[in-house]
């Protein structure tokens, strides 16, 4: 019915065009709002700024002058008397006005003043007669112009608008006093004031964000819907746990574990992320509940990104675990087959087991014995179809993610609003900051004194570069030009370089001698392991800091300082004041998350350390910085109408469970 040709104007040529444009029916077209506006305040020549575009009135006074510049580049130039000045207009490539500007027409201009030079360079004309509305619709459709595409929409409008109904709930439109989907029809394609668009913004914002978390929120419900074995663990030996820790632990990590441990007694399934600094305890954490689950009855399996982590989870579990009679086995990638098969044998046959290992954990030979619980250590380093393989060899066991990467609230209910988020942000009181030092690239000398200082100390020392090699376009450090500058200056010390060219192999047993302090100094792009625990190294030094996010750097600064040894961090930086001031923050905070908040701010929500595809993010106006505060609001909103169990049967909400219904159909399931 609402089909395109429908429509006066729209032939077999114009449907293509609109098809391949993603507008199948006139529904579409209504919906397809401008992408921005332009705005033409018509203004005075008193008041017209030569520094921002302006739009002045005036009267042609003189025959239009084409010169061809060359291919596809011409100008046209003619004089206009605005007010009482005349100024030479100057346009590019309007060729055919030539035959519309007469003189004595009335024409309005907008581009760059140059009282000086008593010069008009314009971007855009009009004739007076033509120019009804300051405001213009910009649509940006590939081979549609904007008049003509709001031609359409005037016409589908007519046609069709009447059958378009607001799925926005009511009471929420009331409750923020926005404008309804109809009055928002009624100027979102022809607003005529400003304090139109500005009720466009809101409505719109509102919307966008709020379906967002409804949908987000749903999903998060939904997961926790599904039913698990409910797991009864021994809750004394949880304590005794607990309290046989040589610390205590702090106010975040109690909450976090009441969290996870409560989720692991329900008949619900747990979709968890844990996250916090390196160092904040998420590990401790993590035994806690494995503890609990093992009691159980159940298996557990911890996935490592590589086998470096995997296997330090091994250590630190076997210890944690030694007065127990759980079994820990670790299925690691270097076994020998006889060896893989006693493991497997082992996996099989064993319940109340505890099993590390890499992405090894979910090939087809792995067979577990009533897996209950999945943790996966550095979850976005896995992809979802890794993650979700591993979760299938349980029955709907409890999951744990576990970031290292601090996400600001924000991005955090957007990303994974799909998730219950636990957070440790207090770090253990003991520890001491990692004292963090700019230094200008000309200050080079000092930062080799203090290398030395440190090697000589028998301690050991990180340097991090933007570049693996030369570039020919970028004046940047590159790990390759300074190994070999290091090599000569310490030839009395071992040391190695690591980056991502070098094969996981090699990688692995770099790390590893640097680990047993085989390797002194280590030249690395950031490809060195995020959790990687080399107590003894004290100093990190960033060349060309200036090139990483806060957040990276703060992650880069987090492998020193994990003993009693007072640790530095030295950024070195290529002059200039605004980068200074950036990589300040550095030195006064060492608070992930405010370093993310920052960095969210600074840089966009982009790809935010490479997370989750964030594609899920762009909204046509709403942006999850600016706008953090519409979305905490839209996420209770939706959440509110989820919890009621009427709401599914009350008309008021209809429309908006129909909305979910069709998305939902979108939706790629984690
Ligand atoms: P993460 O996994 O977040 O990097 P870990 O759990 O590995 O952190 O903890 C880092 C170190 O801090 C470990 O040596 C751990 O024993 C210690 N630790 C953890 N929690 C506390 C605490 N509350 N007080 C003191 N030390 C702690
Ligand atoms: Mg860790």
């Amino acid at each position: 019915m609402n089909h395109l040709e429908s429509i006066k104007g729209i032939g077999p040529r114009m449907k293509e065009k609109l098809n391949r444009n993603g507008i199948y029916d006139c529904f579409d077209i209504i919906n397809r709002f401008p992408s921005r506006y332009e705005i033409y305040h018509l203004t005075s020549l008193k008041d017209a700024s030569e520094m921002s575009r302006v739009t002045l009135e005036g009267k042609v006074t003189s025959l239009p002058i084409v010169s061809f510049i060359r291919k596809n580049f011409n100008r046209l130039t003619f004089n206009l008397l605005i007010e009482d000045r005349t100024f030479k207009v100057v346009i590019f490539n309007r060729e055919y006005l030539r035959s519309i500007l007469d003189i004595g027409e009335d024409i309005v201009v907008t581009g760059q003043i140059d009282r000086l030079k008593n010069t008009f360079t314009a971007t855009t004309l009009k004739l007076k007669r033509n120019f009804k509305n300051e405001i213009e619709p910009i649509y940006n459709i590939d081979g549609i112009g904007d008049k003509q595409f709001q031609k359409l929409v005037e016409l589908s409008l007519l046609e069709y608008g009447y059958l378009l109904k607001d799925d926005l709930p009511k009471s929420l439109v009331t409750k923020y006093k926005l404008i309804s989907y109809r009055d928002l029809l009624n100027i979102v394609h022809t607003p005529i004031s400003e304090k139109d668009l500005l009720k466009i913004d809101r409505r719109i914002k509102y919307e966008e964000l709020f379906k967002f978390q409804f949908k987000m929120q749903y999903l998060r419900l939904k997961h926790k819907s599904k039913k698990s074995l409910s797991k009864r663990y021994d809750k004394e030996l949880i304590l005794e746990f607990i309290s046989s820790l040589p610390f205590e632990l702090t106010e975040d990590q109690k909450q976090a574990t009441n969290e996870i441990v409560k989720d692991i007694l329900s008949r619900f399934v747990m979709n968890r992320l844990l996250q916090g600094d390196t160092g904040s305890g998420k590990t401790v954490v993590a035994a806690i509940s494995i503890l609990a689950v093992l009691s159980s009855g159940f298996q557990v399996a911890l996935m490592a990104p590589t086998e470096i982590l995997a296997q330090q989870h091994y250590d630190t579990f076997q210890k944690y675990f030694a007065p127990y009679d759980f079994s820990i086995t670790y299925l690691s990638g270097k076994l020998s087959t006889s060896e893989r098969r006693a493991c497997l044998e082992t996996i099989k046959n064993n319940p109340k087991t505890l099993i590390i290992g890499t992405h090894a954990l979910f090939s087809d030979d792995v067979i577990y014995n009533n897996l209950g619980y999945v943790i996966t250590d550095e979850q976005h380093r896995f992809g979802v179809n890794q993650r979700k393989k591993l979760r299938e060899k349980g029955f709907n066991p409890d999951v744990l993610y576990m970031s290292a990467t601090p996400i600001p609230r924000t991005l955090a209910i957007s990303l994974f609003g799909d998730m219950d988020i636990s957070t440790i942000k207090e770090r253990p009181k003991n520890r001491i900051k990692v004292e963090t030092k700019l230094f200008n690239n000309n200050q080079l000398d000092l930062v080799y004194l203090l290398i030395d200082e440190e090697l000589k100390n028998h301690h050991q020392v990180y340097v991090v570069t933007p570049l693996i090699l030369e570039s020919e376009t970028l004046d940047l450090s590159n790990a390759q030009k300074v190994f070999q500058d290091l090599k000569k200056r310490y030839s009395d010390y071992q040391v190695g370089l690591l980056h991502s060219k070098v094969n996981q192999e090699e990688k692995e047993s770099v790390m590893e001698k640097f680990k047993a302090n085989e390797i002194h100094l280590l030249v690395s792009t950031t490809v060195i392991e995020v959790g990687v625990d080399v107590p003894n190294a004290t100093l990190m030094v960033i060349f060309d800091s200036h090139r990483f996010g806060l957040s990276q750097i703060h992650q880069l600064r987090g492998r020193v300082g994990r003993s009693a040894l007072k640790s530095y961090c030295i950024l070195v930086y290529s002059d200039n004041e605004e980068v200074k001031e950036r990589l300040e923050i550095l030195e006064r905070t060492d608070d992930g998350f405010l370093l993310s908040e920052e960095d969210l701010r600074l840089r966009g929500p982009g790809d935010f350390f490479g997370m989750r595809q964030s594609g899920d993010l762009k909204f046509q106006k709403a942006s999850i910085v600016t706008d953090a505060n519409i979305l905490e609001i839209a996420k209770n909103d939706a959440l509110e109408i989820l919890m009621n169990k009427d709401a599914y049967h009350m008309d008021e909400y209809s429309l908006l469970f129909n909305y979910l219904k069709e998305v939902l159909k979108k939706v790629n399931l984690d």
